[in-house]
Protein backbone atom coordinates (compact mmCIF):
# COMPACT_ATOMS: atom_id res chain seq x y z
CA UNK A 1 0.00 0.00 0.00
CA UNK A 2 2.81 2.07 0.72
CA UNK A 3 4.37 1.36 -2.45
CA UNK A 4 1.28 2.44 -4.02
CA UNK A 5 1.25 5.52 -2.36
CA UNK A 6 4.55 6.16 -3.39
CA UNK A 7 4.34 5.08 -6.94
CA UNK A 8 0.91 7.95 -7.73
CA UNK A 9 3.27 10.77 -5.96
CA UNK A 10 6.16 9.68 -8.67
CA UNK A 11 3.17 9.61 -11.55
CA UNK A 12 1.85 13.44 -10.31
CA UNK A 13 4.53 15.62 -12.04
CA UNK A 14 4.59 19.64 -11.00
CA UNK A 15 5.89 21.91 -13.73
CA UNK A 16 8.65 24.31 -12.74
CA UNK A 17 7.55 28.19 -13.15
CA UNK A 18 10.42 28.72 -15.13
CA UNK A 19 11.54 26.44 -17.75
CA UNK A 20 14.84 25.12 -17.51
CA UNK A 21 15.57 25.36 -21.37
CA UNK A 22 13.58 26.00 -24.30
CA UNK A 23 12.97 22.36 -25.11
CA UNK A 24 11.48 20.89 -22.27
CA UNK A 25 11.18 17.37 -22.68
CA UNK A 26 9.27 16.15 -19.52
CA UNK A 27 7.91 13.16 -21.30
CA UNK A 28 11.62 11.39 -22.06
CA UNK A 29 10.51 11.79 -25.79
CA UNK A 30 13.71 12.92 -27.62
CA UNK A 31 16.92 11.64 -27.77
CA UNK A 32 19.69 14.22 -26.68
CA UNK A 33 21.26 14.99 -30.06
CA UNK A 34 17.61 15.67 -31.25
CA UNK A 35 16.93 17.92 -28.13
CA UNK A 36 20.44 19.77 -28.50
CA UNK A 37 19.84 20.20 -32.37
CA UNK A 38 16.20 21.64 -31.75
CA UNK A 39 17.80 23.96 -28.44
CA UNK A 40 20.24 24.94 -31.32
CA UNK A 41 17.49 25.90 -33.72
CA UNK A 42 15.82 27.95 -31.79
CA UNK A 43 19.08 29.88 -30.42
CA UNK A 44 19.54 30.84 -33.82
CA UNK A 45 16.41 32.14 -34.82
CA UNK A 46 15.83 33.90 -31.26
CA UNK A 47 19.01 35.71 -31.36
CA UNK A 48 17.71 36.70 -35.08
CA UNK A 49 14.29 38.17 -34.31
CA UNK A 50 14.03 38.41 -30.55
CA UNK A 51 10.85 36.63 -30.18
CA UNK A 52 11.43 33.46 -28.09
CA UNK A 53 9.78 29.51 -28.12
CA UNK A 54 9.52 27.24 -25.59
CA UNK A 55 8.49 23.43 -25.98
CA UNK A 56 6.89 21.64 -23.36
CA UNK A 57 6.46 17.77 -23.55
CA UNK A 58 4.36 15.95 -21.41
CA UNK A 59 3.30 12.40 -20.92
CA UNK A 60 -0.61 12.82 -20.67
CA UNK A 61 -3.04 15.85 -18.76
CA UNK A 62 -2.93 12.83 -16.14
CA UNK A 63 0.12 12.93 -15.34
CA UNK A 64 0.47 16.80 -14.91
CA UNK A 65 -0.12 18.25 -10.83
CA UNK A 66 0.00 22.07 -11.17
CA UNK A 67 1.75 23.26 -7.80
CA UNK A 68 -1.01 24.27 -5.29
CA UNK A 69 -3.88 23.50 -7.82
CA UNK A 70 -3.68 19.83 -8.03
CA UNK A 71 -5.11 18.25 -11.25
CA UNK A 72 -5.56 19.66 -14.52
CA UNK A 73 -8.97 20.68 -16.52
CA UNK A 74 -7.81 20.93 -19.98
CA UNK A 75 -4.80 21.55 -22.21
CA UNK A 76 -6.06 25.03 -22.00
CA UNK A 77 -5.51 25.79 -18.57
CA UNK A 78 -1.97 23.87 -18.57
CA UNK A 79 -0.40 25.97 -21.80
CA UNK A 80 -1.95 29.15 -19.87
CA UNK A 81 -0.69 28.47 -16.38
CA UNK A 82 2.84 27.90 -18.50
CA UNK A 83 2.33 30.71 -20.63
CA UNK A 84 1.45 33.13 -16.87
CA UNK A 85 4.69 31.74 -15.29
CA UNK A 86 7.43 30.97 -18.06
CA UNK A 87 7.19 34.26 -19.20
CA UNK A 88 8.18 33.48 -22.33
CA UNK A 89 9.51 36.76 -25.08
CA UNK A 90 11.16 40.13 -23.97
CA UNK A 91 9.83 42.11 -21.50
CA UNK A 92 7.06 44.27 -22.26
CA UNK A 93 6.96 42.63 -25.71
CA UNK A 94 5.07 39.69 -24.58
CA UNK A 95 6.60 37.75 -28.32
CA UNK A 96 6.95 34.26 -27.09
CA UNK A 97 5.54 30.94 -28.01
CA UNK A 98 4.81 28.18 -25.85
CA UNK A 99 4.42 24.54 -27.73
CA UNK A 100 2.48 22.28 -25.47
CA UNK A 101 2.40 18.57 -26.23
CA UNK A 102 0.20 15.72 -24.26
CA UNK A 103 1.34 12.87 -26.15
CA UNK A 104 -0.80 10.19 -24.61
CA UNK A 105 -3.86 12.51 -25.09
CA UNK A 106 -2.41 13.08 -28.47
CA UNK A 107 -3.20 16.94 -28.23
CA UNK A 108 -0.91 20.32 -29.03
CA UNK A 109 -1.69 23.69 -28.64
CA UNK A 110 0.15 26.99 -29.63
CA UNK A 111 0.21 29.16 -26.41
CA UNK A 112 0.88 32.30 -28.24
CA UNK A 113 1.77 35.65 -26.25
CA UNK A 114 -0.19 38.85 -26.89
CA UNK A 115 2.77 40.43 -28.56
CA UNK A 116 2.46 37.58 -31.62
CA UNK A 117 -0.98 37.65 -31.75
CA UNK A 118 -1.15 39.36 -35.48
CA UNK A 119 1.63 37.42 -36.48
CA UNK A 120 0.55 34.00 -35.75
CA UNK A 121 -3.85 34.34 -35.18
CA UNK A 122 -5.40 31.37 -34.19
CA UNK A 123 -6.00 30.40 -38.16
CA UNK A 124 -2.57 30.52 -38.53
CA UNK A 125 -1.56 28.62 -35.31
CA UNK A 126 -4.40 25.85 -36.23
CA UNK A 127 -2.50 25.49 -39.59
CA UNK A 128 0.95 24.85 -38.16
CA UNK A 129 -0.90 22.32 -36.00
CA UNK A 130 -2.61 20.74 -38.56
CA UNK A 131 -0.26 20.87 -41.59
CA UNK A 132 2.88 20.85 -39.98
CA UNK A 133 3.09 19.13 -36.86
CA UNK A 134 0.20 16.28 -36.98
CA UNK A 135 1.81 14.71 -39.98
CA UNK A 136 4.90 14.15 -38.98
CA UNK A 137 3.51 13.31 -35.27
CA UNK A 138 1.28 10.76 -36.88
CA UNK A 139 4.35 9.04 -38.45
CA UNK A 140 6.27 9.33 -35.15
CA UNK A 141 8.74 11.95 -36.46
CA UNK A 142 8.70 14.06 -33.48
CA UNK A 143 11.90 15.83 -33.53
CA UNK A 144 10.92 16.69 -37.36
CA UNK A 145 7.87 17.98 -36.76
CA UNK A 146 8.83 19.75 -33.30
CA UNK A 147 11.59 21.37 -35.56
CA UNK A 148 9.08 21.95 -38.15
CA UNK A 149 7.03 23.87 -35.81
CA UNK A 150 9.65 26.16 -34.58
CA UNK A 151 10.45 27.12 -38.54
CA UNK A 152 6.98 28.02 -38.99
CA UNK A 153 6.74 29.86 -35.85
CA UNK A 154 9.65 32.10 -36.90
CA UNK A 155 8.70 32.36 -40.72
CA UNK A 156 5.53 33.75 -39.77
CA UNK A 157 7.91 36.22 -36.92
CA UNK A 158 10.14 37.76 -39.74
CA UNK A 159 13.56 38.48 -39.57
CA UNK A 160 13.18 41.80 -38.87
CA UNK A 161 14.78 41.70 -34.66
CA UNK A 162 11.51 43.65 -32.57
CA UNK A 163 12.84 46.45 -31.52
CA UNK A 164 11.07 47.39 -28.55
CA UNK A 165 7.94 49.52 -28.92
CA UNK A 166 8.07 52.50 -30.43
CA UNK A 167 7.27 56.16 -29.05
CA UNK A 168 5.02 58.24 -31.08
CA UNK A 169 5.50 61.76 -31.91
CA UNK A 170 5.65 64.01 -29.01
CA UNK A 171 2.42 65.90 -28.34
CA UNK A 172 2.62 69.60 -26.99
CA UNK A 173 0.13 68.92 -24.42
CA UNK A 174 -2.01 72.42 -23.03
CA UNK A 175 -2.51 73.36 -19.79
CA UNK A 176 -6.53 71.76 -20.50
CA UNK A 177 -5.74 68.99 -21.95
CA UNK A 178 -3.44 67.71 -19.22
CA UNK A 179 -7.10 68.40 -16.81
CA UNK A 180 -9.30 66.71 -18.98
CA UNK A 181 -6.79 63.80 -19.34
CA UNK A 182 -7.01 63.96 -15.33
CA UNK A 183 -10.85 63.88 -14.76
CA UNK A 184 -10.90 60.76 -17.66
CA UNK A 185 -7.94 59.02 -15.63
CA UNK A 186 -9.69 59.78 -12.07
CA UNK A 187 -13.41 58.35 -13.80
CA UNK A 188 -11.64 55.59 -14.71
CA UNK A 189 -10.12 53.95 -11.66
CA UNK A 190 -13.15 54.42 -9.72
CA UNK A 191 -15.04 52.82 -12.45
CA UNK A 192 -12.51 49.67 -12.16
CA UNK A 193 -12.62 49.90 -8.30
CA UNK A 194 -16.37 49.75 -8.63
CA UNK A 195 -16.62 47.07 -10.98
CA UNK A 196 -14.11 44.86 -9.25
CA UNK A 197 -15.77 45.20 -5.69
CA UNK A 198 -19.39 44.70 -6.94
CA UNK A 199 -20.65 41.47 -7.95
CA UNK A 200 -21.52 42.29 -10.62
CA UNK A 201 -18.64 43.78 -11.93
CA UNK A 202 -16.39 40.63 -10.84
CA UNK A 203 -18.61 38.69 -13.08
CA UNK A 204 -17.82 40.92 -15.75
CA UNK A 205 -14.32 41.34 -15.18
CA UNK A 206 -13.86 37.30 -15.31
CA UNK A 207 -16.27 37.06 -18.31
CA UNK A 208 -13.49 39.65 -19.72
CA UNK A 209 -10.94 37.38 -18.93
CA UNK A 210 -12.17 33.96 -20.49
CA UNK A 211 -13.01 35.86 -23.62
CA UNK A 212 -9.13 37.40 -23.80
CA UNK A 213 -8.15 33.81 -22.85
CA UNK A 214 -10.85 32.00 -25.22
CA UNK A 215 -9.01 34.03 -27.93
CA UNK A 216 -6.03 32.47 -26.66
CA UNK A 217 -7.08 28.96 -26.78
CA UNK A 218 -5.76 27.12 -30.00
CA UNK A 219 -6.14 23.64 -29.50
CA UNK A 220 -6.37 21.00 -31.99
CA UNK A 221 -6.97 17.27 -31.35
CA UNK A 222 -4.41 14.87 -33.43
CA UNK A 223 -5.46 12.11 -35.21
CA UNK A 224 -4.67 8.90 -34.50
CA UNK A 225 -3.38 7.50 -38.10
CA UNK A 226 -6.94 5.49 -39.40
CA UNK A 227 -7.62 1.88 -39.22
CA UNK A 228 -8.02 0.57 -42.23
CA UNK A 229 -3.78 2.28 -42.71
CA UNK A 230 -2.42 0.37 -39.99
CA UNK A 231 -4.12 -2.45 -40.65
CA UNK A 232 -1.70 -3.09 -43.62
CA UNK A 233 1.69 0.19 -42.94
CA UNK A 234 3.06 0.51 -40.06
CA UNK A 235 4.54 4.00 -39.28
CA UNK A 236 7.85 2.52 -39.54
CA UNK A 237 6.39 1.30 -42.94
CA UNK A 238 5.58 4.95 -43.88
CA UNK A 239 8.76 6.05 -43.20
CA UNK A 240 10.54 3.43 -45.54
CA UNK A 241 8.48 4.32 -48.52
CA UNK A 242 9.39 8.03 -47.62
CA UNK A 243 13.13 7.05 -47.79
CA UNK A 244 12.26 5.30 -51.43
CA UNK A 245 10.91 8.33 -52.71
CA UNK A 246 13.93 10.27 -51.59
CA UNK A 247 16.27 7.76 -52.86
CA UNK A 248 14.51 7.44 -56.47
CA UNK A 249 14.49 11.21 -57.00
CA UNK A 250 18.06 11.40 -55.80
CA UNK A 251 18.56 10.66 -59.56
CA UNK A 252 15.92 11.96 -61.74
CA UNK A 253 14.13 15.87 -61.43
CA UNK A 254 11.21 13.56 -61.54
CA UNK A 255 8.75 13.71 -58.66
CA UNK A 256 7.20 10.59 -57.00
CA UNK A 257 4.27 10.74 -54.83
CA UNK A 258 2.18 8.09 -52.96
CA UNK A 259 -1.26 8.32 -51.80
CA UNK A 260 -3.48 5.89 -49.85
CA UNK A 261 -6.92 5.40 -48.65
CA UNK A 262 -9.42 3.48 -48.12
CA UNK A 263 -11.99 3.54 -50.70
CA UNK A 264 -12.33 4.89 -54.48
CA UNK A 265 -14.75 7.44 -53.43
CA UNK A 266 -17.99 7.05 -55.40
CA UNK A 267 -19.46 9.23 -58.27
CA UNK A 268 -23.00 10.65 -58.96
CA UNK A 269 -24.83 8.11 -61.07
CA UNK A 270 -22.34 5.37 -60.83
CA UNK A 271 -21.04 2.90 -58.76
CA UNK A 272 -17.53 4.02 -58.32
CA UNK A 273 -15.02 6.00 -59.88
CA UNK A 274 -12.46 4.46 -61.96
CA UNK A 275 -8.98 4.11 -60.11
CA UNK A 276 -6.93 6.24 -62.93
CA UNK A 277 -10.06 9.04 -62.82
CA UNK A 278 -9.59 9.09 -59.03
CA UNK A 279 -5.67 9.34 -59.51
CA UNK A 280 -6.53 12.25 -61.63
CA UNK A 281 -8.08 13.90 -59.14
CA UNK A 282 -5.90 13.36 -57.03
CA UNK A 283 -3.28 14.20 -58.62
CA UNK A 284 -4.60 17.47 -59.35
CA UNK A 285 -5.94 18.25 -55.43
CA UNK A 286 -2.16 17.20 -54.64
CA UNK A 287 -0.88 20.23 -57.01
CA UNK A 288 1.21 17.74 -58.79
CA UNK A 289 0.74 19.60 -61.86
CA UNK A 290 2.82 22.02 -61.14
CA UNK A 291 6.23 20.71 -61.32
CA UNK A 292 8.51 22.63 -64.25
CA UNK A 293 8.68 20.17 -66.43
CA UNK A 294 5.14 18.26 -66.37
CA UNK A 295 7.45 15.19 -64.47
CA UNK A 296 5.03 14.53 -61.67
CA UNK A 297 3.96 10.55 -61.28
CA UNK A 298 1.50 9.61 -58.58
CA UNK A 299 1.27 5.76 -56.92
CA UNK A 300 -2.48 5.89 -56.28
CA UNK A 301 -4.13 2.96 -53.75
CA UNK A 302 -7.34 2.38 -52.21
CA UNK A 303 -6.04 -0.41 -49.80
CA UNK A 304 -9.55 -2.10 -49.00
CA UNK A 305 -10.82 -1.83 -52.22
CA UNK A 306 -7.62 -3.43 -54.00
CA UNK A 307 -7.44 -0.88 -56.73
CA UNK A 308 -4.90 1.08 -57.60
CA UNK A 309 -3.47 3.54 -60.28
CA UNK A 310 -0.37 5.11 -61.65
CA UNK A 311 -0.51 8.22 -63.19
CA UNK A 312 2.13 10.25 -64.94
CA UNK A 313 1.77 13.92 -65.71
CA UNK A 314 2.07 15.11 -69.85
CA UNK A 315 6.04 15.36 -69.89
CA UNK A 316 6.06 11.83 -68.74
CA UNK A 317 3.38 9.84 -70.89
CA UNK A 318 4.54 11.50 -73.63
CA UNK A 319 7.76 9.13 -73.48
CA UNK A 320 7.15 6.01 -71.96
CA UNK A 321 4.59 3.59 -73.57
CA UNK A 322 1.41 2.29 -72.30
CA UNK A 323 3.43 -1.37 -71.41
CA UNK A 324 5.62 0.56 -69.22
CA UNK A 325 2.93 1.46 -67.15
CA UNK A 326 0.90 -2.21 -67.67
CA UNK A 327 4.78 -3.79 -66.43
CA UNK A 328 4.64 -1.49 -63.01
CA UNK A 329 1.00 -2.70 -62.71
CA UNK A 330 1.44 -6.50 -63.07
CA UNK A 331 4.66 -5.65 -60.31
CA UNK A 332 2.27 -4.21 -57.90
CA UNK A 333 -0.60 -6.49 -58.38
CA UNK A 334 0.89 -9.65 -57.93
CA UNK A 335 2.19 -8.24 -54.17
CA UNK A 336 -0.73 -6.41 -53.69
CA UNK A 337 -2.83 -9.22 -53.77
CA UNK A 338 -0.71 -11.39 -51.49
CA UNK A 339 -0.95 -8.02 -48.85
CA UNK A 340 2.93 -7.51 -48.85
CA UNK A 341 1.68 -3.65 -49.62
CA UNK A 342 5.17 -1.90 -48.50
CA UNK A 343 7.17 -4.12 -50.67
CA UNK A 344 4.66 -3.48 -53.37
CA UNK A 345 4.99 -0.16 -53.33
CA UNK A 346 8.81 0.30 -52.68
CA UNK A 347 9.07 -1.44 -55.75
CA UNK A 348 7.11 0.21 -57.91
CA UNK A 349 8.26 4.09 -56.43
CA UNK A 350 12.30 2.22 -57.32
CA UNK A 351 11.34 1.08 -60.46
CA UNK A 352 9.35 4.40 -61.71
CA UNK A 353 12.73 6.07 -60.23
CA UNK A 354 14.90 3.90 -62.66
CA UNK A 355 12.88 4.73 -65.91
CA UNK A 356 12.80 8.72 -64.72
CA UNK A 357 16.41 8.26 -63.85
CA UNK A 358 17.05 7.54 -68.22
CA UNK A 359 14.20 10.41 -69.05
CA UNK A 360 14.64 13.20 -66.73
CA UNK A 361 18.11 12.82 -65.00
CA UNK A 362 18.54 15.13 -62.08
CA UNK A 363 20.71 17.94 -63.26
CA UNK A 364 22.61 20.00 -60.53
CA UNK A 365 19.67 22.82 -59.49
CA UNK A 366 17.15 20.44 -58.62
CA UNK A 367 14.74 21.27 -56.14
CA UNK A 368 12.56 18.77 -54.18
CA UNK A 369 9.29 20.07 -55.57
CA UNK A 370 7.13 17.88 -53.54
CA UNK A 371 7.11 16.03 -50.29
CA UNK A 372 8.19 12.89 -50.24
CA UNK A 373 5.95 11.72 -47.43
CA UNK A 374 2.86 9.41 -48.33
CA UNK A 375 -0.08 11.06 -48.25
CA UNK A 376 -3.12 9.79 -46.63
CA UNK A 377 -6.61 10.36 -46.27
CA1 LIG B 1 12.83 17.29 -58.17
CA1 LIG C 1 9.89 15.05 -53.98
Amino acid sequence: MLLGLLLAVALAFEPPTAPAARVNDYANLLGAAERDRLEQVIAERERATGAQVAIAIFRSLESVQLPGKGAVGGIEELSIWLGERWRIGQKGLDNGVIVVVLLDDRKIRLEVGYGLEGQIPDVVAGRIIADTIAPRFRERRYAAGLEAAVLAIYSRVGDAPNAPVKRGPEVKVTGRGIGLLVVFLVIAVILGMEMSRSRGGRRLLRWWRRVRRRRRERKLVMTTPPRWLTQRLTAEDLDMIAASVTNAEAGTSAEIRVHLEPHVPRAHFRRSLDPLERAREVFASLGMETTRDRNGVLIYIALDDHKFAIFGDEGIHARVGDGYWQAIRDVMRERLRRGATREAIVIAVEELGRALASHFPRRPDDVDELPNRVSVE
